[in-house]
Formats: structure tokens, C-alpha cells, sequence
């Protein structure tokens, strides 16, 4: 399908950039939202596979089994220009697709990666947030979990955080193991 509903599609096909749709099962009780795909991820198709994907990949690793658990996605589907933050609008245009993919999904957990993701879902649940805090949330009469995490090129930027965010997800490992059960 050849998206053009926002400007994004139109920069997506003059650089020959494919639409990041998600990965994972989507048996998957996580789901993983980041900000946008950047260069790797619009070249490939898939998302969190540049630097800073890898390093998030792995850090979820020590407690999940990522691949069966969590399906990975972003606000907006398409790469903005020079890795700017998506806008409202271009949200608002994707926002069917990560809508469709919530509710096939039904996750008992979202985790949001960086600020851009944790205010997107903060408008859909119309709830505020604090980063490293479990919170409970609704999105169309579904009720899950939101942790909200710092994006993983904070912690390339401020190594020192790694040990917070593993300690976090240390914390809530019980929960989580029991989700996705
Ligand atoms: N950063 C994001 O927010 N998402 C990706 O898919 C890659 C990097």
C-alpha cells in the first residue's frame, strides 16, 4: 500500500524509504511504541534496528523474550525528515493503523520509548505520566499497563541511566512475567 495521507509518504518515496508497519506476534501481551523510524529502520522496514534499537532490543532481552512477547511499533510509520519529531498531525493520519494494531493485540502492557511516545498515548488515554512509573490506562474500554520509559538514544547519550532503566524493569519483572504467561 503506498500511503500519501501525510507529508511523510511523500518523503518516504523520494528517498525509496519503506513504511514501518511493526514487528512481532501478534499473540504478543507487550507492545512497544517508540517515536518514528529513523534512516536504518525506513531503509529496512522494521523498527529498532539502528544504535539505538539494538541497544533497547537488548535491554528488554535480559527480562523478555522479545520476539514472542512484544510487538514493536512507533507513533508514525513513516520516517520525518532529518529525524524530526512526528507532529500531531502526522500522528493523527497514522493513528488508524496503530489503533487497528492495539486492538488485534489487546496488550496487558504498553511500553512507550521517549517522550514523543509517552504523549501520544498520554492524549489517547487522556492520562499523565511519569517516566519509570507502572500506571494503569484505558484506551476504548481496554484496560492495560503503561510503563514509561526514557528512549534508548537518551541511554546511548547518558550511559549511566542503563543501570536505572534495567533496575526498573528489575522491579516490574514479576508483573511482567506474569502477563505475558
Ligand atoms: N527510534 C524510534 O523511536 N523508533 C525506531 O523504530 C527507531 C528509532
Amino acid at each position: 500500500m503506498a500511503c500519501h495521507n501525510c507529508k511523510l509518504g511523500d518523503f518516504r518515496k523520494e528517498n525509496n524509504y519503506k513504511i514501518v508497519w511493526g514487528e512481532g506476534s501478534l499473540n504478543a501481551r507487550i507492545m512497544l511504541v517508540g517515536e518514528a523510524p529513523g534512516e536504518n529502520e525506513a531503509l529496512e522496514g522494521r523498527p529498532f534496528i539502528g544504535r539505538s534499537g539494538k541497544l533497547l532490543r537488548n535491554l528488554l532481552s535480559e527480562f523478555l523474550n522479545v520476539e514472542k512477547d512484544v510487538f514493536i511499533t512507533n507513533t508514525v510509520l513513516c520516517r520525518p525528515p532529518n529525524n524530526r519529531d512526528p507532529n500531531i498531525e502526522e500522528q493523527l493520519s497514522c493513528f488508524p493503523h496503530l489503533d487497528t494494531t492495539f486492538h488485534l493485540i489487546k496488550p496487558k502492557l504498553i511500553l512507550t520509548a521517549g517522550k514523543v511516545a509517552a504523549e501520544w498515548l498520554s492524549r489517547i488515554t487522556h492520562k499523565d505520566y511519569k517516566i519509570y512509573q507502572l500506571e494503569e490506562a484505558e484506551w476504548d474500554d481496554v484496560w492495560f499497563l503503561w510503563l514509561p520509559l526514557y528512549h534508548p538514544s537518551y541511554l546511548l547519550r547518558k550511559p549511566t541511566e542503563k543501570d536505572k532503566f534495567k533496575a526498573t524493569l528489575k522491579k516490574y519483572s514479576k508483573i511482567i512475567k506474569k502477563l505475558v504467561r
